[in-house]
């Protein structure tokens, strides 16, 4: 369910919060470029001086966590299920279901993750003024700095920092277009890609101080995290405007419901009568309760099909794969996403059975609109 390569550590409210692997490297690099500042500061730890800095590296991604949860809990306070909160090499990132009804949503959701930082690096700074020596004063300035950076940073209006989920909102809301919003802000997200590539060299232009390998480093890592963020914004956003017209009801197959205990081959034989481009199975009360796999039905050799019961190849029904016969665009692509299926049953809004949607199908529909 998670992606490969995460630990759930907990869960806040109901959204599991996910460690990626990643993140232990940048705990450990985190240490290892402390280590030498924290022995200046505290002499003679010893290896110990490695723990304060992964235990700094801790302290830094809980106030990440908390960027994370501010953007989470708005969402969910507009009604959008938050599936979960990962952290990773470079920061964290909100796993959220669907998109905001509207731009209003959508600025305040991305503007509060920012905001939560810079509160965060302030309140850090108040707490400097008193603890300012020792390694606790170490930690506080630097969380106090962290997390400033990251909070002034992340108002940069390009995708897919969250200030170019601000510039999508205002975009949005002064075009009435969504995907406008989200085309502008990508291209944000890609000039800014750039700016960052060049930035070692901006760095001993203007501030006169030459760039070592960590920043020519940093720059292309980030460089790449934004260019790859902000043009898969660009293909989702381009996919995602031919959606609308992706509709269930003229790409379903005709269907023939043939009894449980009938043979393959027999229900072939009943499709092949009735024009049927789909088969699926019914209870003795009529109930229908399976959808004959088409890929099974090809794999089971054409002698043995009369002795094979349908009902053998067929999935039994559950929730997610019948669809009301009228489902179409974002609609149809989050049904296929929460119960993923090779077949599913349309039905009326009266609950007669209309026909059966393949995935297939709806892929191929799909690349046919992209080529249009
Ligand atoms: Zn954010």
């Amino acid at each position: 369910m998670h992606p490969p390569g995460s630990l759930r550590i907990g869960s806040i409210g109901g959204i599991d919060v996910l460690v990626r692997s990643s993140w232990l490297l940048i705990a450990v690099l985190i240490a290892i470029v402390l280590a030498p500042r924290v022995e200046v500061v505290q002499p003679g730890l010893g290896a110990l001086k490695y723990v304060a800095g992964l235990a700094f590296a801790v302290l830094l991604y809980m106030s990440v966590l908390l960027h994370e949860m501010s953007h989470a809990l708005m969402a969910k306070h507009f009604g959008l299920p938050v599936r979960s909160i990962s952290l990773h090499f470079l920061g964290g990132m909100t796993e959220i279901e669907g998109e905001p009804a509207t731009p209003g949503e959508e600025f305040k959701i991305a503007v509060v993750g920012p905001l939560t930082s810079i509160a965060v690096g302030l309140a850090a700074l108040a707490v400097a003024l008193f603890v300012n020596d020792g390694l606790l004063g170490m930690a506080v300035e630097g969380l106090a700095g962290a997390n400033l950076v990251v909070g002034v940073l992340n108002l940069i209006p390009g995708l897919p920092l969250d200030g170019g989920r601000v510039l999508r909102a205002i975009v949005w809301r002064g075009t009435n277009n969504m995907h406008s919003g989200t085309i502008v802000a990508a291209w944000g997200g890609r000039v800014t890609a750039v700016v960052a590539l060049c930035y070692p060299l901006i760095e001993r232009e203007f501030f006169n101080t030459p760039p070592d390998v960590v920043d020519y480093l940093l720059a292309c890592v980030l460089a790449a995290f934004l260019w790859g963020g902000a043009t898969a914004s660009i293909v989702s956003a381009k996919a995602r405007r031919r959606l609308p017209a992706l509709m269930a009801r003229p790409l379903a197959r005709r269907v023939v419901a043939v009894p449980e205990g009938t043979s393959v081959a027999e229900a072939v034989r009943l499709a092949r009568e009735a024009g049927a481009g789909a088969i699926v199975t019914h209870s003795h009360d009529n109930e229908i309760n399976g959808v004959v796999s088409e890929a099974a039905l090809l794999s089971t050799p054409e002698d043995r099909r009369p002795w094979v019961p349908v009902v053998s190849i067929a999935r039994t029904m559950e929730d997610g794969l019948t669809l009301p016969a009228d489902i179409a665009g974002e609609e149809l692509i989050r049904a296929i996403g929460r119960t993923p299926a090779e077949e599913y049953v349309l039905v009326e809004s009266d609950g007669t059975l209309f026909g059966v949607l393949t995935t297939l199908d709806v892929d191929r529909a799909f690349q046919a609109g992209a080529h249009q």
